[in-house]
């Protein structure tokens, strides 16, 4: 998988995980008694931090974009030629790229990554 797509999606992990701790349905689902400990959040905040630094700016800002409009799911999986995130029918050409580098959906903007 292109080294990009792998950040991205380890930075998408991180907002999931930041936000999960602030999330009551999640608290209920069986981490009621369970609270992160300050070390924790502050450890995946700095990881977070520094994991942005390896993105290009103009990238970043497209992710944050993209994370603020559908709240979630920034980086899809190709489902042979289809966008995992809006279910469109990508340009064949488009689905091929997507395999080797960095392409975003024409139709929700969403990063593209292609599991064999
Ligand atoms: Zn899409």
């Amino acid at each position: 998988m292109n080294q990009k797509i792998e950040t991205l999606r380890s930075l998408e992990e991180f907002d999931h995980i930041l936000r999960d701790i602030e999330s009551e349905h999640y608290q209920a689902v069986g981490f009621k008694d369970i609270q992160p400990s300050d070390e924790f959040i502050k450890t995946a905040e700095k990881e977070r931090a520094k994991l942005t630094k390896k993105i290009d700016p103009k990238l970043l800002a497209q992710y944050e974009r993209i994370m603020k409009r559908y709240g979630g799911r920034v980086v899809v999986q190709v489902i042979r030629e289809f966008c995992g995130g809006c279910y469109v029918k990508l340009p064949s050409e488009l689905a091929v790229r997507c395999r080797t580098e960095l392409v975003s959906c024409p139709n929700c903007g969403r990063f593209l990554f292609y599991v064999k």
